[in-house]
C-alpha cells in the first residue's frame, strides 16, 4: 500500500471529503495513467506524490473559487477543453461525482485511454469527446449548454477564451487554470473574453497544496451570448488571436 498522506493533507486543506471508494478510485487512475504512459504521451509527471500533488490536488483546487465549489456541489454540467490525460475533469469527476462531465481533446489516443478510464472506474454522467474545441462548439449539441468551462495548460488567454467560453451557458463560468503571473497574459486577454459575452469577475491566486507551486484561477462569468462569428475557422484562434 502507498503513502498518500500527502493527498489526505491536500485535501483537508481543500476541504474536500472523499470516502475510501474515491480514494480507490483516485489509485487505480495513477497506476492506470503510468502504465499506459510506458507506450503514449500522456504526462511527465510519473513519481506518485508528484501525480498526487501536481495532477490531483492541482485539479481539484478549482475550489479555491467559491463559485466553483458552489457550483460542483450543485448537479452542473461542466466541460474540459484539451482535457490530455483527463487533467482536470476526472479528478472533478471522481471527487463530485454527482456532476456531469464532458472531456474534451483534439488527441483520439487520450481519449481512448480516457475511455478506459471511465469504464474501469465504472464512472457514470462522464463522455469524452474526440475534436477540437473551436469546431465542437459550433454544434448545438455543445453550443452554450455547459454551467462551467475548465481548461489547464492548453493556451493562453486571449486564443483560451475563444475556444471555451462559446461552450459556456448564460450565467455560467469559465475558469483557466494558470500559472505563476498572470497579470500580462490576462490584460492581452481582456479583448477577448469581452467580444466573446464573458466578463472577469475576479482572479483567485493561491498555493496548490501541499507544493510551492503558485496558481492563479481567472474566474470569467458569461454575461452575454457568444456571437454567431465566433469562434473562427481556419485555425484563426491561434494564429490571430482577437
Ligand atoms: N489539460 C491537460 C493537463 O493539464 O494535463 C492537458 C494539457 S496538454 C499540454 C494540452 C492538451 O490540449 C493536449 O492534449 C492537446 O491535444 C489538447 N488541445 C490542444 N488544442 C486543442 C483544441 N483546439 N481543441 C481540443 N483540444 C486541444
Amino acid at each position: 500500500m502507498r503513502d498518500n498522506t500527502v493527498f489526505k493533507n491536500g485535501l483537508k486543506e481543500l476541504n474536500i471529503d472523499l470516502s475510501d471508494k474515491q480514494l480507490e478510485q483516485f489509485e487505480i487512475y495513477y497506476d492506470m495513467l503510468v502504465e499506459k504512459n510506458k507506450v503514449m504521451n500522456l504526462t511527465a509527471i510519473t513519481e506518485y506524490e508528484d501525480v498526487l500533488i501536481k495532477h490531483f490536488l492541482d485539479s481539484l483546487s478549482v475550489v479555491r473559487s467559491e463559485k466553483a465549489r458552489k457550483l460542483l456541489s450543485s448537479s452542473c454540467k461542466l466541460i474540459d477543453v484539451g482535457t490530455g490525460a483527463g487533467f482536470p475533469g476526472i479528478p472533478l469527476k471522481i471527487a463530485f461525482p454527482q456532476i456531469h462531465v464532458t472531456l474534451m481533446d483534439a488527441l483520439n489516443k487520450r481519449i481512448n485511454f480516457l475511455n478506459e478510464v471511465i469504464s474501469t472506474l465504472e464512472l457514470k454522467d462522464i463522455e469524452a469527446v474526440h475534436g477540437r474545441g473551436e469546431e465542437l462548439s459550433r454544434k448545438d449539441l455543445y453550443r452554450e449548454s455547459f454551467d462551467i468551462c475548465v481548461s489547464r495548460a492548453v493556451a493562453k488567454i486571449n486564443s483560451l477564451s475563444e475556444l471555451c467560453i462559446p461552450f459556456v451557458k448564460l450565467g455560467g463560468f469559465f475558469i483557466p487554470y494558470k500559472s505563476g503571473s498572470i497579470d500580462e497574459e490576462l490584460e492581452e486577454g481582456k479583448n477577448a473574453v469581452h467580444k466573446l459575452g464573458g466578463h472577469s469577475t475576479d482572479v483567485v491566486r493561491f498555493t496548490v497544496p501541499m507544493s510551492d507551486y503558485e496558481r492563479s484561477l481567472v474566474v470569467i462569468e458569461k454575461k452575454s451570448n457568444t456571437p454567431a462569428q465566433f469562434p473562427r475557422a481556419g485555425g484563426k484562434v491561434f494564429s490571430k488571436p482577437l
